[in-house]
């Protein structure tokens, strides 16, 4: 019967690989249908550059970014303006910059400089981000890797170790629809991040709202506003929030933001103002006539959905047809964002990627999630839809399935 089963299993995979496909769910990259629905933002601002409160976008000044941009961009972060910072094209950038200014320059709130302390230490909520991972790898922050539930951290467990370890510094946050298993973080969660006491007096919250309005439902999920609440409880300099356009608008040629408490926005300007005169304005004045408000970015926000919750129905479909009475195989089904978790029994994971891979289907290579591109179970797939056509979506999906069997066929 198990004999059965793998020579089936074998001889769809070799029908898939005699396919010579050559597919990526790789990255999670907007589409050229995506790019193309900004495309007339090139034209902008034409010859027009003097801002609504009559700076001139085309000089120097202004290192905070554009007042008429932050004031869009301000209640779809949940940032009050002034606390809002609109800067280069890429938040990522300014997470980095962040973490090496808290190494080099003690942060409000701190003792001393991170580089001066004998370790740092920032948790992971697993399964994360990798280039969060990439940035503490780089900078030399050790990564503690803390559970994901379906609300967001296991908070007993951050509020464990944060409030026992003054080494740990920080946490990773993708507050909605998380990138990699669309989690969006409850209220109580947040709650409990911006309350918790800290054995670090300088501890932060990387909130990285990088999918704040990429809903792929009618529901426009919310999640708590974390300034106010770090604010209320005494800790206003706790978070940083990040998010950016690039995802909006052109990935390469976006805005980045970053909102954090008075003390820290002076902090992060004062230090940014010894690397660069200022952001491109030019670039804010853009996005800002492009979209006139926060309905416009909405409403432009509906047609990147158009675009790609098809591309995310057509996942699931294969998904359930194939899996939807396999023991210890499920999938995250997001609201929002660019990423579906595929969870296959443990120590299966690495084999289902080499397998694809040899099929000619790249996907995220297996433990990416996790620090150190280490998964202990092995188990965990990220899936990403949004780049390619949906044929090749469909298709790219239906050999994924069919390496799956082939792997647990393999291992029954
Ligand atoms: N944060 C998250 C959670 C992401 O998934 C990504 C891109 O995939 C980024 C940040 C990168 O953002 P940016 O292009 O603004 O650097």
């Amino acid at each position: 019967m198990t004999t059965d089963v793998t020579s089936r299993a074998q001889e769809a995979y070799d029908a898939l690989v005699a396919q010579g496909m050559k597919l990526d769910l790789t990255r999670g990259k907007p589409s050229a249908a995506q790019l193309d629905l900004s495309v007339a933002m090139l034209g902008l601002p034409g010859e027009r550059y003097k801002a609504a409160d009559g700076t001139d976008t085309r000089n120097y000044q202004g290192l905070q970014g554009l007042t008429e941009l932050r004031e869009i961009f301000a209640p779809v972060l949940q940032v009050p303006v002034e606390q809002l910072i609109a800067f280069g094209n890429s938040s990522l950038e300014l997470m980095h910059d962040t973490l090496v200014h808290a190494l080099l320059s003690p942060l409000p709130g701190a003792e001393r400089r991170w580089v001066d302390e004998e370790k740092v230490v920032f948790l992971a909520p697993v399964p994360g981000y990798d280039r969060h991972f990439a940035v503490c790898d780089r900078l030399g922050i050790e990564l503690l890797a803390v559970p994901m539930t379906s609300e967001g951290p296991d908070m007993d467990v951050v509020e464990r170790l944060v409030a026992a370890d003054p080494s740990i510094k920080g946490i990773w946050c993708v507050p909605k629809y998380a990138n990699p298993d669309g989690v969006v973080y409850s209220d109580e969660v947040t709650r409990r991040l911006a309350s918790m006491p800290t054995a670090a007096s300088d501890f932060r919250i990387m909130w990285d709202n990088a999918y704040a309005v990429h809903h792929l439902t009618d529901e426009a999920v919310e999640v708590a506003d974390v300034l106010a609440l770090a604010a209320e409880a005494g800790h206003a300099d706790r978070p940083f929030v990040f998010g950016s356009t690039s995802k909006i608008t052109l990935a390469g040629a976006g805005v980045a933001f970053l909102g954090a408490s008075p003390a820290n926005v002076k902090w992060w300007l004062a230090l940014t103002g010894k690397r660069t005169i200022g952001p491109d304005k030019v670039n804010h004045l853009r996005h800002a006539l492009f979209f006139g408000d926060a309905a416009g970015v909405a409403a432009h926000m509906e047609k990147h959905r158009a675009l790609i919750a098809p591309k995310f129905a057509a996942l699931e479909k294969v998904l359930t047809e194939n899996f939807a009475d396999t023991p210890g195989v499920s999938w995250s089904t997001p609201k929002g964002g660019y990423f579906v978790t595929l969870t296959v029994p443990e120590g299966r994971a690495t084999r289902i990627v080499q397998l694809a891979k040899e099929a000619g289907i790249s996907l995220t290579p297996a433990g990416a999630t996790h620090p150190g591109g280490d998964d202990p179970a092995d188990s965990i797939i990220r899936l990403a839809p949004t780049f390619p056509p949906l044929d090749e979506v469909e298709k790219a999906m239906a050999g994924v399935a069919v390496c799956v069997h082939l792997a647990l066929a393999e291992a029954s």
